[in-house]
Protein backbone atom coordinates (compact mmCIF):
# COMPACT_ATOMS: atom_id res chain seq x y z
CA UNK A 1 0.00 0.00 0.00
CA UNK A 2 1.65 3.47 -0.72
CA UNK A 3 1.31 6.29 1.39
CA UNK A 4 -1.29 7.92 -1.41
CA UNK A 5 -3.72 4.63 -0.84
CA UNK A 6 -3.68 4.93 2.64
CA UNK A 7 -5.28 8.84 2.84
CA UNK A 8 -8.23 7.41 1.07
CA UNK A 9 -11.03 6.29 3.28
CA UNK A 10 -13.02 3.28 2.19
CA UNK A 11 -16.37 4.19 1.02
CA UNK A 12 -17.96 2.61 4.28
CA UNK A 13 -16.04 5.00 6.37
CA UNK A 14 -16.00 7.93 4.40
CA UNK A 15 -16.56 10.65 6.54
CA UNK A 16 -19.89 13.31 6.59
CA UNK A 17 -20.36 16.77 6.68
CA UNK A 18 -22.45 19.40 5.01
CA UNK A 19 -20.16 19.79 1.96
CA UNK A 20 -19.56 16.18 0.98
CA UNK A 21 -23.82 16.60 1.37
CA UNK A 22 -23.68 19.15 -1.28
CA UNK A 23 -21.34 17.31 -3.42
CA UNK A 24 -23.58 14.08 -3.24
CA UNK A 25 -26.80 16.36 -4.14
CA UNK A 26 -24.98 17.87 -6.71
CA UNK A 27 -24.08 14.34 -8.47
CA UNK A 28 -27.47 13.13 -7.77
CA UNK A 29 -29.21 15.63 -9.51
CA UNK A 30 -26.52 16.04 -12.24
CA UNK A 31 -25.42 19.59 -11.82
CA UNK A 32 -21.61 18.04 -12.42
CA UNK A 33 -21.12 14.88 -13.81
CA UNK A 34 -17.82 14.28 -11.78
CA UNK A 35 -16.02 15.90 -9.08
CA UNK A 36 -13.40 18.22 -9.38
CA UNK A 37 -11.72 20.15 -5.99
CA UNK A 38 -8.38 22.18 -5.53
CA UNK A 39 -6.16 23.19 -2.85
CA UNK A 40 -4.84 26.52 -3.50
CA UNK A 41 -1.89 27.81 -1.18
CA UNK A 42 -0.06 31.14 -1.67
CA UNK A 43 3.57 30.11 -2.00
CA UNK A 44 4.41 33.08 0.63
CA UNK A 45 5.32 30.09 3.70
CA UNK A 46 5.35 26.51 4.59
CA UNK A 47 2.00 24.83 5.02
CA UNK A 48 0.85 24.26 8.35
CA UNK A 49 -1.57 21.96 10.28
CA UNK A 50 -4.42 24.54 9.25
CA UNK A 51 -3.74 23.86 5.68
CA UNK A 52 -3.79 20.18 6.22
CA UNK A 53 -7.38 20.40 7.10
CA UNK A 54 -8.04 22.29 3.69
CA UNK A 55 -5.84 19.42 2.05
CA UNK A 56 -7.41 16.31 3.53
CA UNK A 57 -10.60 17.97 2.52
CA UNK A 58 -10.21 18.44 -0.28
CA UNK A 59 -8.54 15.61 -1.59
CA UNK A 60 -10.63 13.20 0.57
CA UNK A 61 -13.95 14.60 -1.14
CA UNK A 62 -12.52 14.13 -4.83
CA UNK A 63 -11.25 10.65 -4.01
CA UNK A 64 -14.20 9.12 -2.84
CA UNK A 65 -16.22 10.48 -5.75
CA UNK A 66 -13.88 9.24 -8.06
CA UNK A 67 -13.00 12.81 -9.12
CA UNK A 68 -9.86 14.65 -9.15
CA UNK A 69 -8.14 17.22 -6.75
CA UNK A 70 -5.56 19.99 -8.39
CA UNK A 71 -2.91 21.39 -6.38
CA UNK A 72 -2.83 25.46 -7.33
CA UNK A 73 -0.38 27.61 -6.64
CA UNK A 74 -2.24 30.94 -5.73
CA UNK A 75 0.76 32.83 -6.71
CA UNK A 76 -0.46 36.47 -7.80
CA UNK A 77 1.15 38.25 -5.13
CA UNK A 78 5.11 38.33 -6.17
CA UNK A 79 6.69 40.11 -3.62
CA UNK A 80 5.63 37.74 -1.07
CA UNK A 81 6.48 34.41 -2.88
CA UNK A 82 9.38 32.07 -3.16
CA UNK A 83 10.23 29.05 -5.06
CA UNK A 84 11.64 27.54 -1.77
CA UNK A 85 8.08 27.96 -0.42
CA UNK A 86 6.63 26.45 -3.74
CA UNK A 87 9.01 24.22 -2.97
CA UNK A 88 7.99 22.41 0.01
CA UNK A 89 4.47 23.29 -0.73
CA UNK A 90 4.84 19.97 -3.00
CA UNK A 91 6.80 18.22 -0.45
CA UNK A 92 4.45 18.30 2.58
CA UNK A 93 1.25 17.91 0.38
CA UNK A 94 3.47 14.56 -0.96
CA UNK A 95 4.54 13.63 2.43
CA UNK A 96 0.80 13.81 4.10
CA UNK A 97 -0.09 10.92 1.69
CA UNK A 98 -1.86 12.94 -1.01
CA UNK A 99 -1.22 13.08 -5.36
CA UNK A 100 -2.34 15.48 -7.40
CA UNK A 101 -1.06 13.13 -10.59
CA UNK A 102 -0.57 15.46 -13.88
CA UNK A 103 -2.93 18.60 -12.07
CA UNK A 104 -0.37 20.94 -11.25
CA UNK A 105 -1.06 24.77 -11.97
CA UNK A 106 -0.65 28.07 -10.96
CA UNK A 107 -2.93 31.29 -11.15
CA UNK A 108 0.30 32.54 -13.29
CA UNK A 109 -0.22 30.08 -15.79
CA UNK A 110 -3.72 31.77 -16.16
CA UNK A 111 -2.18 35.35 -16.84
CA UNK A 112 -2.44 36.32 -20.21
CA UNK A 113 -6.08 35.20 -19.97
CA UNK A 114 -7.10 36.88 -17.27
CA UNK A 115 -5.71 39.65 -18.75
CA UNK A 116 -8.35 39.66 -21.87
CA UNK A 117 -10.78 38.92 -19.64
CA UNK A 118 -10.14 42.14 -17.56
CA UNK A 119 -10.58 43.56 -20.99
CA UNK A 120 -13.64 41.93 -21.48
CA UNK A 121 -14.65 43.29 -18.55
CA UNK A 122 -13.73 47.45 -19.17
CA UNK A 123 -15.58 46.37 -22.64
CA UNK A 124 -18.54 45.76 -20.98
CA UNK A 125 -18.17 49.11 -18.87
CA UNK A 126 -18.36 46.54 -16.09
CA UNK A 127 -14.04 47.88 -14.96
CA UNK A 128 -11.86 51.08 -14.97
CA UNK A 129 -8.93 52.66 -13.92
CA UNK A 130 -8.86 54.56 -11.06
CA UNK A 131 -6.18 56.34 -10.41
CA UNK A 132 -7.07 57.10 -6.42
CA UNK A 133 -4.23 56.42 -4.20
CA UNK A 134 -4.36 52.88 -1.80
CA UNK A 135 -5.41 55.30 1.03
CA UNK A 136 -7.84 57.36 -0.66
CA UNK A 137 -9.30 54.12 -2.43
CA UNK A 138 -10.17 52.89 1.75
CA UNK A 139 -11.59 56.32 2.27
CA UNK A 140 -13.97 56.43 -0.73
CA UNK A 141 -15.09 52.90 0.28
CA UNK A 142 -17.34 53.73 3.25
CA UNK A 143 -17.62 51.36 6.37
CA UNK A 144 -20.14 48.41 7.37
CA UNK A 145 -22.54 51.33 8.28
CA UNK A 146 -21.63 53.84 5.44
CA UNK A 147 -22.00 53.37 2.06
CA UNK A 148 -18.87 54.37 -0.49
CA UNK A 149 -18.58 57.09 -2.69
CA UNK A 150 -17.51 57.01 -6.46
CA UNK A 151 -14.32 57.54 -7.41
CA UNK A 152 -13.86 60.39 -9.57
CA UNK A 153 -12.48 58.18 -12.20
CA UNK A 154 -15.64 56.02 -12.02
CA UNK A 155 -17.51 56.97 -15.04
CA UNK A 156 -14.31 57.06 -17.37
CA UNK A 157 -15.17 55.86 -20.90
CA UNK A 158 -14.40 52.70 -22.64
CA UNK A 159 -11.98 53.53 -24.91
CA UNK A 160 -9.62 55.81 -21.92
CA UNK A 161 -9.89 52.98 -19.72
CA UNK A 162 -8.57 50.95 -22.37
CA UNK A 163 -5.62 52.74 -23.37
CA UNK A 164 -4.71 53.71 -19.49
CA UNK A 165 -5.10 49.80 -18.49
CA UNK A 166 -2.77 48.43 -21.70
CA UNK A 167 -0.22 50.96 -20.39
CA UNK A 168 -0.56 49.97 -17.01
CA UNK A 169 0.84 46.54 -18.41
CA UNK A 170 2.93 48.13 -20.42
CA UNK A 171 4.98 49.37 -17.33
CA UNK A 172 3.95 53.26 -18.06
CA UNK A 173 3.26 53.84 -14.27
CA UNK A 174 4.73 53.88 -10.97
CA UNK A 175 3.56 51.24 -8.53
CA UNK A 176 0.54 52.25 -6.66
CA UNK A 177 -0.44 54.99 -9.36
CA UNK A 178 -3.20 53.28 -10.61
CA UNK A 179 -5.75 50.10 -9.98
CA UNK A 180 -8.27 48.47 -12.20
CA UNK A 181 -11.40 48.04 -10.23
CA UNK A 182 -14.41 46.21 -11.06
CA UNK A 183 -17.75 48.36 -11.45
CA UNK A 184 -20.20 46.98 -9.24
CA UNK A 185 -22.34 49.15 -6.53
CA UNK A 186 -20.10 51.34 -4.06
CA UNK A 187 -23.97 51.08 -1.70
CA UNK A 188 -23.89 47.51 -1.48
CA UNK A 189 -23.74 46.10 1.96
CA UNK A 190 -21.54 44.02 1.13
CA UNK A 191 -17.65 45.76 1.40
CA UNK A 192 -16.41 43.57 -1.33
CA UNK A 193 -18.97 44.50 -4.24
CA UNK A 194 -17.87 48.49 -3.67
CA UNK A 195 -15.76 48.41 -6.80
CA UNK A 196 -13.23 46.09 -5.62
CA UNK A 197 -9.42 46.15 -7.23
CA UNK A 198 -8.81 43.33 -9.84
CA UNK A 199 -5.30 44.52 -10.97
CA UNK A 200 -2.53 46.03 -9.16
CA UNK A 201 0.88 48.07 -10.19
CA UNK A 202 3.68 45.68 -9.21
CA UNK A 203 7.24 45.99 -10.67
CA UNK A 204 8.29 42.78 -9.18
CA UNK A 205 9.47 39.83 -10.71
CA UNK A 206 7.89 36.46 -10.58
CA UNK A 207 8.88 33.07 -9.66
CA UNK A 208 7.68 32.00 -12.50
CA UNK A 209 6.94 34.46 -15.24
CA UNK A 210 10.14 36.48 -14.39
CA UNK A 211 10.31 40.31 -15.71
CA UNK A 212 6.65 39.72 -18.01
CA UNK A 213 4.37 41.04 -15.85
CA UNK A 214 4.16 44.61 -13.94
CA UNK A 215 0.50 43.77 -13.15
CA UNK A 216 -0.78 41.35 -11.06
CA UNK A 217 -4.30 40.20 -10.78
CA UNK A 218 -5.89 40.01 -6.74
CA UNK A 219 -6.91 37.17 -4.98
CA UNK A 220 -10.59 38.49 -5.70
CA UNK A 221 -10.44 38.30 -9.74
CA UNK A 222 -7.38 35.37 -9.97
CA UNK A 223 -9.32 32.52 -7.83
CA UNK A 224 -12.74 32.22 -8.72
CA UNK A 225 -11.72 32.63 -12.90
CA UNK A 226 -8.94 29.58 -12.52
CA UNK A 227 -11.59 27.41 -10.44
CA UNK A 228 -13.28 28.22 -13.77
CA UNK A 229 -10.67 27.56 -16.71
CA UNK A 230 -9.55 24.32 -14.29
CA UNK A 231 -13.19 22.99 -14.61
CA UNK A 232 -13.24 23.29 -10.35
CA UNK A 233 -17.02 22.55 -9.32
CA UNK A 234 -16.59 22.88 -5.52
CA UNK A 235 -14.17 25.77 -4.77
CA UNK A 236 -13.79 25.40 -0.80
CA UNK A 237 -12.23 27.50 1.22
CA UNK A 238 -12.45 29.27 4.94
CA UNK A 239 -15.07 31.30 6.38
CA UNK A 240 -13.43 34.33 6.01
CA UNK A 241 -14.30 34.55 1.88
CA UNK A 242 -17.54 33.93 2.76
CA UNK A 243 -18.37 37.72 2.34
CA UNK A 244 -16.09 37.29 -1.03
CA UNK A 245 -18.58 34.66 -2.62
CA UNK A 246 -20.81 37.85 -4.22
CA UNK A 247 -18.08 38.83 -6.03
CA UNK A 248 -16.93 35.42 -7.08
CA UNK A 249 -19.92 35.11 -8.47
CA UNK A 250 -20.35 38.25 -9.76
CA UNK A 251 -16.77 37.72 -11.90
CA UNK A 252 -17.82 34.37 -12.97
CA UNK A 253 -21.09 35.84 -14.37
CA UNK A 254 -20.17 38.73 -16.25
CA UNK A 255 -17.00 36.97 -17.73
CA UNK A 256 -16.88 34.12 -20.55
CA UNK A 257 -15.86 31.73 -18.75
CA UNK A 258 -15.76 27.76 -19.48
CA UNK A 259 -17.59 26.66 -16.38
CA UNK A 260 -19.09 27.44 -13.33
CA UNK A 261 -18.00 26.46 -10.41
CA UNK A 262 -19.76 27.17 -6.74
CA UNK A 263 -17.47 28.18 -3.69
CA UNK A 264 -18.56 26.75 -0.29
CA UNK A 265 -16.98 27.90 3.12
CA UNK A 266 -15.79 26.11 6.47
CA UNK A 267 -14.57 27.01 9.79
CA UNK A 268 -10.45 27.35 10.06
CA UNK A 269 -8.72 25.37 11.70
CA UNK A 270 -7.81 26.85 15.34
CA UNK A 271 -5.33 25.33 18.10
CA UNK A 272 -4.65 25.80 21.64
CA UNK A 273 -0.74 26.86 22.21
CA UNK A 274 -0.97 27.13 18.76
CA UNK A 275 -0.59 29.88 16.25
CA UNK A 276 -2.30 29.07 12.51
CA UNK A 277 -1.47 32.46 10.69
CA UNK A 278 1.03 32.47 7.60
CA UNK A 279 2.22 35.85 8.78
CA UNK A 280 2.56 34.88 12.91
CA UNK A 281 4.64 31.91 11.72
CA UNK A 282 6.51 33.94 9.33
CA UNK A 283 7.55 36.96 12.52
CA UNK A 284 8.80 33.84 14.40
CA UNK A 285 11.18 32.89 11.53
CA UNK A 286 12.18 36.00 10.99
CA UNK A 287 13.09 37.32 14.11
CA UNK A 288 14.74 33.75 15.15
CA UNK A 289 11.92 32.96 17.76
CA UNK A 290 12.71 29.68 16.14
CA UNK A 291 15.08 27.42 14.52
CA UNK A 292 13.51 28.01 10.48
CA UNK A 293 9.85 26.93 9.28
CA UNK A 294 10.79 22.93 10.37
CA UNK A 295 11.45 23.75 13.99
CA UNK A 296 10.10 20.52 15.71
CA UNK A 297 7.96 23.28 17.69
CA UNK A 298 6.45 25.02 14.69
CA UNK A 299 2.60 23.80 13.85
CA UNK A 300 4.11 23.33 10.40
CA UNK A 301 3.84 20.35 8.63
CA UNK A 302 7.59 20.42 8.22
CA UNK A 303 7.94 20.77 11.96
CA UNK A 304 5.59 18.29 12.78
CA UNK A 305 7.79 16.11 10.43
CA UNK A 306 10.77 17.06 12.02
CA UNK A 307 9.54 16.40 14.86
CA UNK A 308 8.43 12.48 14.38
CA UNK A 309 4.50 12.94 14.19
CA UNK A 310 3.67 10.51 11.84
CA UNK A 311 1.25 12.09 8.54
CA UNK A 312 -1.40 9.40 9.13
CA UNK A 313 -1.37 11.10 12.90
CA UNK A 314 -2.63 14.18 11.63
CA UNK A 315 -5.32 12.63 8.59
CA UNK A 316 -6.68 11.15 11.78
CA UNK A 317 -6.67 14.19 13.90
CA UNK A 318 -8.06 16.19 11.45
CA UNK A 319 -10.65 13.48 9.98
CA UNK A 320 -12.13 13.58 13.71
CA UNK A 321 -12.44 17.56 13.60
CA UNK A 322 -15.10 17.07 10.23
CA UNK A 323 -15.79 19.74 8.60
CA UNK A 324 -18.28 22.45 9.95
CA UNK A 325 -18.93 26.17 9.87
CA UNK A 326 -18.37 26.85 13.91
CA UNK A 327 -15.38 28.58 14.50
CA UNK A 328 -13.58 27.44 17.68
CA UNK A 329 -10.20 26.31 19.65
CA UNK A 330 -9.39 22.44 19.11
CA UNK A 331 -7.16 21.32 22.59
CA UNK A 332 -4.08 20.76 21.57
CA UNK A 333 -4.07 17.83 23.57
CA UNK A 334 -6.30 16.01 20.79
CA UNK A 335 -3.44 16.36 18.63
CA UNK A 336 -1.18 14.76 20.73
CA UNK A 337 -3.67 11.78 21.56
CA UNK A 338 -3.73 10.69 17.98
CA UNK A 339 -0.09 10.80 17.50
CA UNK A 340 -0.08 8.79 20.75
CA UNK A 341 -2.30 6.76 19.35
CA UNK A 342 -0.57 5.80 15.98
CA UNK A 343 3.03 5.75 17.45
CA UNK A 344 1.59 3.54 20.44
CA UNK A 345 0.20 0.86 18.08
CA UNK A 346 3.50 1.46 15.37
CA UNK A 347 6.83 2.64 17.30
CA UNK A 348 9.59 0.34 18.28
CA UNK A 349 10.47 0.62 21.31
CA UNK A 350 14.01 1.13 23.12
CA UNK A 351 15.91 1.87 26.62
CA UNK A 352 17.46 5.48 26.36
CA UNK A 353 18.79 6.93 29.67
CA UNK A 354 18.19 10.89 29.05
CA UNK A 355 20.03 11.83 32.83
CA UNK A 356 22.36 9.45 33.22
CA UNK A 357 23.30 7.77 36.42
CA UNK A 358 25.40 5.39 36.54
CA UNK A 359 24.62 2.37 39.15
CA UNK A 360 27.74 -0.29 39.52
CA UNK A 361 26.76 -4.40 40.41
CA UNK A 362 29.55 -5.42 42.49
CA UNK A 363 28.58 -9.05 42.19
CA UNK A 364 28.59 -8.90 38.19
CA UNK A 365 31.97 -10.53 36.95
CA UNK A 366 34.13 -7.74 35.41
CA UNK A 367 34.79 -7.41 31.99
CA UNK A 368 31.47 -9.76 31.50
CA UNK A 369 28.79 -9.20 29.91
CA UNK A 370 25.32 -10.56 28.60
CA UNK A 371 22.75 -9.82 26.28
CA UNK A 372 18.90 -9.98 27.34
CA UNK A 373 15.81 -10.45 25.00
CA UNK A 374 13.97 -6.94 24.37
CA UNK A 375 10.10 -6.70 23.10
CA UNK A 376 10.53 -4.45 20.10
CA UNK A 377 6.59 -3.33 20.95
CA UNK A 378 4.33 -5.39 22.85
CA UNK A 379 1.26 -3.30 20.39
CA UNK A 380 2.70 -5.59 17.42
CA UNK A 381 3.69 -9.17 18.04
CA UNK A 382 5.00 -9.03 14.23
CA UNK A 383 7.92 -6.20 15.31
CA UNK A 384 9.64 -9.27 16.98
CA UNK A 385 12.66 -8.71 19.43
CA UNK A 386 16.33 -7.83 19.93
CA UNK A 387 18.89 -8.05 21.81
CA UNK A 388 20.43 -5.86 24.29
CA UNK A 389 23.70 -6.44 26.21
CA UNK A 390 24.17 -5.91 29.75
CA UNK A 391 27.10 -6.05 31.89
CA UNK A 392 28.62 -4.81 35.36
CA UNK A 393 28.01 -1.53 34.98
CA UNK A 394 24.65 0.29 33.44
CA UNK A 395 23.47 3.87 33.42
CA UNK A 396 19.62 4.55 35.11
CA UNK A 397 17.91 7.71 34.88
CA UNK A 398 18.73 9.96 37.69
CA UNK A 399 15.08 10.80 38.53
CA UNK A 400 14.62 7.08 39.09
CA UNK A 401 16.94 7.27 42.43
CA UNK A 402 16.11 9.32 45.79
CA UNK A 403 18.83 8.96 49.09
CA UNK A 404 15.74 9.91 51.49
CA UNK A 405 12.53 8.88 49.69
CA UNK A 406 9.64 10.33 50.09
CA UNK A 407 6.02 7.78 50.85
CA UNK A 408 4.91 7.33 47.37
CA UNK A 409 8.60 7.06 45.82
CA UNK A 410 9.03 3.46 44.74
CA UNK A 411 11.96 3.27 42.53
CA UNK A 412 15.36 2.86 43.53
CA UNK A 413 16.81 3.89 47.35
CA UNK A 414 19.64 2.86 49.41
CA UNK A 415 18.35 -0.88 50.16
CA UNK A 416 16.07 -1.41 47.67
CA UNK A 417 15.04 -3.45 45.29
CA UNK A 418 14.07 -2.98 41.56
CA UNK A 419 13.67 -4.67 38.50
CA UNK A 420 15.83 -3.41 35.46
CA UNK A 421 13.45 -4.13 32.51
CA UNK A 422 14.38 -7.45 30.62
CA UNK A 423 17.45 -7.91 32.90
CA UNK A 424 17.74 -8.73 36.83
CA UNK A 425 16.30 -7.62 39.83
CA UNK A 426 18.93 -5.23 41.47
CA UNK A 427 19.53 -3.55 44.61
CA UNK A 428 21.35 -0.42 45.48
CA UNK A 429 23.46 -0.89 48.65
CA UNK A 430 25.90 2.29 48.63
CA UNK A 431 25.61 6.33 46.83
CA UNK A 432 28.95 7.58 45.85
CA UNK A 433 29.48 11.27 46.47
CA UNK A 434 31.85 14.37 45.43
CA UNK A 435 33.42 16.48 47.54
CA UNK A 436 29.92 18.80 47.15
CA UNK A 437 28.07 15.94 48.52
CA UNK A 438 26.01 15.16 45.08
CA UNK A 439 25.15 11.62 44.18
CA UNK A 440 27.71 10.76 41.51
CA UNK A 441 27.15 7.10 41.52
CA UNK A 442 25.20 4.12 43.04
CA UNK A 443 26.60 0.65 44.08
CA UNK A 444 24.41 -2.32 44.18
CA UNK A 445 24.12 -5.89 43.51
CA UNK A 446 22.08 -8.06 41.06
CA UNK A 447 19.94 -11.22 41.69
CA UNK A 448 21.73 -13.88 39.26
CA UNK A 449 18.01 -16.12 39.92
CA UNK A 450 16.39 -13.49 38.42
CA UNK A 451 17.43 -13.66 34.69
CA UNK A 452 14.91 -11.65 32.12
CA UNK A 453 13.51 -9.57 35.33
CA UNK A 454 11.96 -12.62 36.71
CA UNK A 455 11.89 -13.48 40.44
CA UNK A 456 10.88 -17.81 40.81
CA UNK A 457 10.14 -17.08 44.23
CA UNK A 458 7.83 -14.80 43.10
CA UNK A 459 8.55 -11.72 45.05
CA UNK A 460 7.33 -8.31 43.99
CA UNK A 461 9.45 -5.42 43.37
CA UNK A 462 7.18 -2.22 43.11
CA UNK A 463 9.00 -0.33 40.16
CA UNK A 464 10.96 -1.51 36.96
CA UNK A 465 13.59 0.56 35.43
CA UNK A 466 14.75 1.15 32.37
CA UNK A 467 19.03 1.20 31.67
CA UNK A 468 21.57 1.20 29.15
CA UNK A 469 24.47 -0.71 29.66
CA UNK A 470 27.49 1.54 30.24
CA UNK A 471 30.16 -0.49 28.20
CA UNK A 472 27.88 -0.26 24.99
CA UNK A 473 25.63 2.43 25.09
CA UNK A 474 26.24 5.39 22.66
CA UNK A 475 26.29 8.91 23.49
CA UNK A 476 23.73 11.25 22.33
CA UNK A 477 21.91 14.54 22.46
CA UNK A 478 17.73 14.77 23.18
CA UNK A 479 16.06 17.75 22.33
CA UNK A 480 12.83 17.72 24.86
CA UNK A 481 10.25 20.17 23.36
CA UNK A 482 6.76 21.33 24.75
CA UNK A 483 4.28 23.73 23.04
CA UNK A 484 5.63 26.74 22.24
CA UNK A 485 3.06 28.75 23.06
CA UNK A 486 2.32 28.87 27.27
CA UNK A 487 -0.96 30.00 27.16
CA UNK A 488 -3.77 28.58 25.24
CA UNK A 489 -4.81 31.68 23.47
CA UNK A 490 -1.31 32.94 22.70
CA UNK A 491 -1.91 36.65 21.81
CA UNK A 492 -5.14 37.17 23.62
CA UNK A 493 -3.66 40.22 25.45
CA UNK A 494 -2.33 42.12 22.37
CA UNK A 495 1.42 40.49 22.63
CA UNK A 496 2.27 36.88 20.92
CA UNK A 497 5.40 36.87 21.48
CA UNK A 498 4.97 37.29 25.56
CA UNK A 499 3.21 34.46 25.27
CA UNK A 500 5.89 32.18 23.76
CA UNK A 501 7.03 29.15 26.36
CA UNK A 502 10.26 29.86 27.75
CA UNK A 503 10.67 25.86 28.30
CA UNK A 504 9.40 24.98 25.23
CA UNK A 505 12.66 23.44 24.30
CA UNK A 506 15.32 21.70 26.54
CA UNK A 507 18.58 20.36 25.53
CA UNK A 508 20.15 17.33 27.34
CA UNK A 509 23.61 16.67 26.15
CA UNK A 510 24.91 13.73 27.57
CA UNK A 511 22.18 11.36 27.15
CA UNK A 512 22.85 7.28 26.57
CA UNK A 513 21.68 5.30 24.15
CA UNK A 514 21.28 1.39 23.59
CA UNK A 515 23.33 0.30 20.92
CA UNK A 516 21.84 0.25 17.48
CA UNK A 517 20.14 4.51 17.89
CA UNK A 518 23.51 6.12 16.88
CA UNK A 519 22.26 5.48 13.36
CA UNK A 520 18.51 5.26 13.46
CA UNK A 521 16.41 6.51 10.29
CA UNK A 522 15.77 9.67 10.50
CA UNK A 523 11.86 10.11 9.67
CA UNK A 524 11.39 6.75 12.49
CA UNK A 525 10.17 7.78 15.63
CA UNK A 526 10.27 5.28 18.02
CA UNK A 527 9.61 5.06 21.94
CA UNK A 528 11.88 5.42 24.51
CA UNK A 529 10.42 3.03 27.49
CA UNK A 530 9.24 5.38 29.86
CA UNK A 531 10.00 8.57 28.40
CA UNK A 532 8.18 8.89 25.44
CA UNK A 533 8.40 9.01 21.29
CA UNK A 534 11.50 10.44 19.88
CA UNK A 535 12.97 10.46 16.40
CA UNK A 536 16.35 11.85 15.34
CA UNK A 537 16.62 15.05 14.01
CA UNK A 538 17.78 15.59 10.36
CA UNK A 539 21.13 17.12 12.17
CA UNK A 540 22.05 13.80 13.58
CA UNK A 541 25.74 12.82 12.26
CA UNK A 542 27.16 8.54 12.22
CA UNK A 543 27.96 8.10 15.90
CA UNK A 544 26.44 11.64 17.21
CA UNK A 545 22.97 11.46 17.09
CA UNK A 546 20.41 14.26 18.09
CA UNK A 547 16.78 13.00 19.16
CA UNK A 548 13.92 15.16 19.23
CA UNK A 549 11.05 14.16 21.93
CA UNK A 550 8.05 14.02 19.50
CA UNK A 551 5.83 13.80 22.47
CA UNK A 552 5.24 12.30 26.32
CA UNK A 553 3.86 9.36 27.22
CA UNK A 554 1.26 11.53 29.30
CA UNK A 555 -2.08 11.51 27.41
CA UNK A 556 -3.75 14.80 28.63
CA UNK A 557 -6.69 14.47 26.45
CA UNK A 558 -7.52 11.01 27.41
CA UNK A 559 -7.61 12.26 31.31
CA UNK A 560 -9.18 15.15 29.95
CA UNK A 561 -12.05 13.05 28.03
CA UNK A 562 -12.14 10.80 31.49
CA UNK A 563 -13.61 13.69 33.50
CA UNK A 564 -15.23 14.48 30.97
CA UNK A 565 -13.43 17.38 30.47
CA UNK A 566 -13.54 17.25 26.41
CA UNK A 567 -16.62 18.69 25.52
CA UNK A 568 -15.73 17.99 21.58
CA UNK A 569 -15.27 14.79 18.77
P1 LIG B 1 -2.89 32.18 6.71
O1 LIG B 1 -4.21 32.78 7.02
O2 LIG B 1 -2.35 31.24 7.73
O3 LIG B 1 -1.88 33.18 6.28
P2 LIG B 1 -3.83 31.56 4.13
O4 LIG B 1 -5.26 31.25 4.19
O5 LIG B 1 -3.45 32.89 3.64
O6 LIG B 1 -3.16 31.21 5.52
P3 LIG B 1 -3.28 30.02 1.82
O7 LIG B 1 -1.99 29.57 1.29
O8 LIG B 1 -4.04 31.04 1.06
O9 LIG B 1 -3.03 30.50 3.30
O10 LIG B 1 -4.22 28.79 2.13
C1 LIG B 1 -4.49 27.76 1.21
C2 LIG B 1 -5.78 27.11 1.59
O11 LIG B 1 -5.71 26.60 2.93
C3 LIG B 1 -6.93 28.10 1.56
O12 LIG B 1 -8.01 27.49 0.89
C4 LIG B 1 -7.24 28.34 3.00
O13 LIG B 1 -8.61 28.60 3.17
C5 LIG B 1 -6.82 27.04 3.67
N1 LIG B 1 -6.43 27.28 5.06
C6 LIG B 1 -5.50 28.15 5.51
N2 LIG B 1 -5.45 28.15 6.85
C7 LIG B 1 -6.37 27.25 7.27
C8 LIG B 1 -6.80 26.80 8.55
N3 LIG B 1 -6.27 27.27 9.68
N4 LIG B 1 -7.77 25.86 8.60
C9 LIG B 1 -8.31 25.38 7.47
N5 LIG B 1 -7.95 25.76 6.23
C10 LIG B 1 -6.99 26.69 6.12
MG1 LIG C 1 -5.07 32.95 1.70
Amino acid sequence: MTQSDAAVPSPESAPRDFIREVVRRDLAEGRVDSIVTRFPPEPNGYLHIGHAKSIVLNFGIAAEAGGRCHLRFDDTNPVKEEQEFIDAIEADVRWLGFDWGDHLYHASDYFERLYDWAEHLIGAGKAYVDDLSAEEIREYRGTLTEPGRPSPYRDRGVEENLDLFRRMRAGEFADGKRVLRAKIDMASGNINMRDPVLYRILHAAHPRTGDAWCIYPTYDYAHGQSDAIEGITHSLCTLEFEDHRPLYDWLIDNLPVPARPRQYEFSRLNITHTVLSKRRLTQLVAEGHVDGWDDPRMPTLSGLRRRGVPPAAIRDFVGRLGITKSEGRVEVALLEHCVRERLNREAQRRMAVLRPLKLVLENYPEGESEEMEAVNNPEDPAAGSRRVPFGREVYIERDDFMEDPPKKFFRLAPGREVRLRYAYLVTCTDVVKDADGHVVELRGTYDPATRGGNAPDGRKVKATLHWVSAAHAADARVRLYDHLFARPDPGADGDVLADLNPDSLVEVGDAKVEPGLEAWPVGETLQFERQGYFCPDPESRPGAPVFNRTMTLRDTWARLQAKGQTGGP
